[in-house]
């Protein structure tokens, strides 16, 4: 993917022949608590259908889906810090924080080469500890799906698509078989709205690239 704009400050990002300008609009989905046996099949839809994702996956959980992380990297997907085993980071002692973060970032690195940039806490709870022991980005979200709550795919798919604005950050869990099905209903609505799909790191870009122009 390309990101380019009119005055020569460009960015190069991996995958898709789809260039985005920085006054397209763009919206990303994220998926927390992964991988599981549903990120594949939500991996495969994204590239089928010219979009990328960010993950924040569980370290715990890492290993076991090495393959599927590596192919969703070259996909174009981002890949983000969800902590260890979903502690609630901000209720830790700060050693414990600070290992649940940092053994995430090693096992990423070493199963797949990749080292993440960004960090979505636990129960999206921040506090001063947290941001100080970790340079990494802490990514909350602004539109919620509920769909660890709702077992209605429409409920989801309305959740992520009535007030859909510009640089909107959507959350999903890829740990639901009701997620993929909503996801294939969300996409082309997006789509249809005119937002492009772009990764998180992307989106940082971009909101920085507009700021400047
Ligand atoms: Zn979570």
């Amino acid at each position: 993917m390309f990101i380019g704009c009119n005055n020569n400050i460009k960015v190069n990002t991996i995958v898709s022949e789809e260039s985005i300008d920085y006054n397209d609009k763009v919206i990303a989905l994220t998926f927390d608590d992964g991988p599981s046996i549903y990120t594949e099949k939500i991996i495969e839809y994204l590239y089928n259908n010219d979009c990328v994702g960010t993950f924040f996956v569980l370290g715990n959980k890492v290993s076991n889906y090495k393959n599927t992380l590596i192919k969703s990297i070259s996909y174009g997907n981002e890949i983000g810090n969800h902590s260890y085993d979903h502690k609630w980071l901000i209720k830790l002692k700060k050693d414990k924080m600070f290992e649940q973060i940092e053994k995430t970032q090693e096992i990423i690195k070493k199963e797949t080469g990749y080292t993440p940039k960004i960090l979505r806490p636990t129960y999206g709870s921040v506090n001063n500890t947290l941001k100080k022991i970790t340079d990494l980005d802490i990514i909350l979200w602004n539109v919620d799906t509920l769909d660890w709550k709702y077992k209605s795919i429409n409920k989801i798919v309305i959740r992520a698509t009535k007030n859909l604005k510009d640089g909107n950050i959507i959350l999903m869990h890829d740990v639901h078989k009701r997620t993929f099905l909503a996801l294939k209903k969300i996409v082309p609505i997006i789509k249809e709205k005119g937002y492009k799909c772009v990764t998180i790191s992307e989106l940082n870009e971009i909101k920085k690239l507009r700021k400047y122009d």
